[in-house]
């Protein structure tokens, strides 16, 4: 049974529900279209340290926020799915899909995956991999240890924050590679940056980022005076 037939399959006992506003949707559908026409389009153009491309899909507004705390919350849903479907049309449409030859999700570690169940940023991984067919590596990176949430953090806390969190556990599947990082949520980019200099360390050729939601500067000043 291909992929497109178990979800309509599936979705006769446990229907597709729109990852915003929780409606019934098709089983092809991502958002409903009230819901994906209040979302806005990432337009920044963002540079992240040694990586040679960088794509986002929204704007991390409050219309968007209950998709991604869906996620984060242990559920789920139809949000990897939406995310990651919108993402590969998004690698296609920029030609991006050439480029790279594997992906890699950003790691939680082990402590963090108990608590939630599963790692939001490899189901999305796995969604882009499949529409795009390239091969998902989950268990070449890992994370260490826990660190401290980036956005709490000044540039030299992020950089300590983040200093030897990652270790990359088979060098074989990433040498030479060209190598597409996904990750849910970019606020500084200093996770993708550490991240994408680990695996250009360890043999990959390059690397390109994607994500689903990019926290725009103004939107980061206003979370700082926020919280
Ligand atoms: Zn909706």
């Amino acid at each position: 049974m291909n992929y497109r037939t178990l979800r309509h399959f599936r979705a006769l006992f446990f229907p597709v529900r729109c990852p915003v506003c929780r409606k019934i949707i098709g089983a092809d559908d991502r958002f409903c279209n009230e819901c994906y026409d209040k979302l806005t389009p990432c337009k920044e153009n963002v540079r992240i340290k040694g990586a040679s491309g960088f794509y986002a899909l929204f704007e991390y507004t409050p219309e968007i926020r209950p998709a991604v705390s869906l996620m984060k919350d242990g559920i789920c849903g139809n949000a990897p799915y939406a995310f990651g479907s919108c993402l590969a049309d998004l690698l296609v449409s920029q030609k991006a899909d050439r480029k790279f030859s594997c992906i890699i999700p950003v790691p939680m570690h082990r402590r963090d995956m108990k608590k939630r169940g599963y790692n939001q940023s490899a189901f999305i991984a796995e969604h882009i991999g499949r529409i795009l067919d390239k091969k998902v590596l989950k268990n070449t990176v890992i994370k260490n240890r826990l660190t401290v949430p980036q956005k709490k953090l000044n540039r030299k806390e992020r950089m300590k924050n983040l200093e030897n969190a990652f270790t990359v556990i088979d060098t074989a599947e990433i040498h030479g590679k060209s190598v597409l990082l996904v990750d849910d949520i970019c606020t500084t980019g200093s996770t993708l940056a550490e991240v994408a200099n680990l695996l250009t360390a360890n043999g990959a050729k390059e690397i390109y980022c994607a994500v689903c939601c990019y926290t725009t500067n103004k939107k980061r000043d206003d979370f700082y005076e926020s919280h």
